[in-house]
């Protein structure tokens, strides 16, 4: 599999081009047909293999599709992480006009998020705990019209206590969805997580 073959946008392959991507790493070799065939992922990969790719390409893929604002959501265990996948996001989308919004908890002014959530993001990158607080409390903010869920780092998600906040998330998002969980590590806790949330998902493992 070349990037070339896999009947993506223009726009994506110079941007892909420019990043130096030669050729799909392992995970994204294996995952971005079934992605693009619109299918559910449970991936187990660690940070540096290339998932972050594996899950944005082809959400730009179908945002550029048929575009909305807030199309996707990913969920990522700490801030650092999250400002780090909204610019993967930002650098692969720069040339179809993308808009994230990376949503953390921590001194980040409230007021100012709820804002920028009402201008409506392509991507909206977040912590679940922050997230859920403006679905309780920012009103007008909903995930009704959302197409696609990831949840990143599903293990480390779980291990920091974010497991009754993704519930009330999950309940939030449409189940008519497409949903992509990336895990370094299968454990009892993901594998529930799984059940809650995919549908029929195919299983990658590098
Ligand atoms: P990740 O595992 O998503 O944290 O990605 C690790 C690093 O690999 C990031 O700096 C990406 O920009 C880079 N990367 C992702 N896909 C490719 C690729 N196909 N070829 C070369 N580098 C890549």
């Amino acid at each position: 599999v070349t990037f070339e073959s896999l009947g993506l946008n223009e726009q994506l392959l110079s941007a892909i081009a420019r990043l130096r991507y030669k050729a799909p790493t392992d995970i994204q070799r294996e995952c971005l047909p079934h992605a693009l065939s619109g299918r559910d992922i449970i991936g187990l990969a660690p940070t540096g293999s290339g998932k972050t790719a594996a899950f944005a390409i082809p959400i730009i893929q179908k945002l550029w599709d048929a575009p909305q604002g807030l199309f996707a959501c990913v969920l990522a265990p700490t801030r650092e992480l999250a400002y780090q996948i909204s610019a993967q996001f930002e650098a692969l989308g720069e040339a179809i006009g993308i808009r994230c919004l990376v949503v953390v908890g921590g001194e980040v002014d409230r007021v100012a998020q709820a804002i920028a959530l009402a201008k409506r993001p392509h991507i909206l990158v977040a912590t679940p705990g922050r997230l859920a607080d403006h679905i309780r409390s920012t009103k007008g903010f909903s995930l009704r019209t959302l197409k696609f869920l990831v949840l990143d780092e599903a293990d480390r998600l779980l291990d920091l206590d974010f497991g009754t906040h993704i519930d009330e998330l999950l309940k939030a998002i449409p189940k008519e969805r497409t949903t992509y969980l990336f895990s370094a590590t299968m454990t009892t806790k993901v594998s529930k997580l799984q059940r809650a949330s995919l549908t029929d998902p195919v299983r990658i493992e590098t």
